[in-house]
Formats: structure tokens, sequence, C-alpha cells
């Protein structure tokens, strides 16, 4: 259950042991070293066991802080998950240079985030709805991201994000890894991962 196991630069080793990272959890020892091997990912997991660094490991372990491009996208159902899972990666990406996360959720204004987009942003973790405004006045663009994740997916589905969700992933590459994270299966996630994941490996704890 080591991360010392897993294949993650020294930097991120010693910052995660500084966090008092030393064991993985369960969820994190199923699901990182496939997602570290570029697999997509269905990931059964409720909130407190650790999904959210289960995917900033992954994503950030792919991410090039050299170049300022949207690399990432963690759509969230609410703003509240969305604020935790971007301190969570802002965290864990302490190990890396100068990595920009971005919060966009509804409720906010607009503009701002607008200008903040404008600025350039790594990774964006974000409501669907909100994210689909920002594409649809090409605030932000997904044309080079490399990782999308669906963050409490079953929840998503219960608020109605279901088109939301397939409008954002049908603006993303193809070539992409998608990790979908979700507390139970109902049947729209089984649609989304035929509709949007590559052949993923499902984890059942
Ligand atoms: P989550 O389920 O992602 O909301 O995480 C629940 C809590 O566990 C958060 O406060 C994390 O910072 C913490 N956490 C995640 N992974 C580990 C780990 N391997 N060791 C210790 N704490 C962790």
């Amino acid at each position: 259950r080591s991360f010392a196991r897993l294949p993650l630069s020294a930097a991120m080793q010693a910052n995660l042991a500084q966090h008092g990272y030393v064991e993985m959890t369960a969820i994190q020892a199923a699901s990182l070293p496939l997602a570290l091997a570029g697999h997509d990912l269905i990931a059964q997991a409720q909130t407190g066991s650790g999904k959210t660094a289960a995917f900033a490991l992954a994503l950030l372990h792919r991410l090039d802080a050299a170049r300022m491009e949207l690399q990432a996208l963690v759509l969230c159902p609410t703003r509240e998950l969305a604020e935790q899972v971007t301190q969570e990666i802002r965290r864990l990406a302490r190990a890396a240079d100068n990595i920009k996360v971005l919060t966009l959720t509804g409720g906010s204004p607009m503009r701002p985030q607008m200008e903040s987009l404008a600025f350039g942003a790594h990774i964006a973790v974000g409501t669907p709805g909100r994210i689909l405004d920002h594409l649809e006045r090409e605030s932000l663009d997904l044309g080079r991201l490399n990782t999308l994740v669906l963050d409490e997916a079953d929840r998503m589905l219960d608020m109605g994000f279901f088109d939301d969700i397939a409008a954002v992933a049908r603006r993303a590459p193809k070539q992409r890894q998608t990790l979908l994270f979700s507390a139970t299966y109902p049947e729209g996630i089984a649609k989304l991962a035929g509709q949007f994941m590559r052949e993923p490996k499902e984890i059942k704890l």
C-alpha cells in the first residue's frame, strides 16, 4: 500500500510524505497503477475514500507545467465539491512548479472566471452547466485536454447533468484519459461509459 511503489516523481513522493500520505487508501491502491498507466477507469468510491487524490495524482502525472494550456478538467456535481477538489489538487501540485488550477462553478459571476481563463490555466474544476457555458462562449477550449474526470458521476446524473456532461465530453479530444468516480451505478453510468470512455477498467471495492 506504499506510495513509494508508484512511478511518481521524487518531488511528488516527498510532497506526499510531507502531507502525511504514507499508505495508499484502498481506492488509491486499486486505481493509481491503472490510472498512471493511462487506462480509462470506472471506480466505485465514496466520499472520504481518498478518491480525490487518486485522480489528482493521475492527472498531475500527465501534466506538463511548461505548457500553459488546459490539460485536465474535473466535472463535479456541486460548487462545494469543486472547491474541495481544487484545494486537494493545489496541495498535491505543490511538488511541481506553478501549476494553475481554476474553479469554474455556477453561482459566481462569469466575467472574473473569463478573465482568469484568459491568463491561462492547466487544470479546471467545475460544474457541468458552467463549464458548458464557458465552452459555448469560447472562454474555455478543451482542444488540448489530456484528462477528463467525472467526479461523483451518479450525483451529477441525479441532478440532470447527463446532456451537459455529454456536450462537454464531445468537445474534448478523443485521445484522452477519462476517469469516472461514482458511489453507485445507475444506468446512466453505463451509458456515459459506452459513449465517452475507451475500454474502461472497472474497480469495485
Ligand atoms: P476524499 O475522499 O478525496 O474526499 O479524501 C478524504 C480525506 O482523506 C481528505 O482529507 C484527504 O486529504 C485525505 N487523504 C486522501 N488520501 C490519503 C492518504 N493516502 N493518506 C492520508 N490521508 C489521505
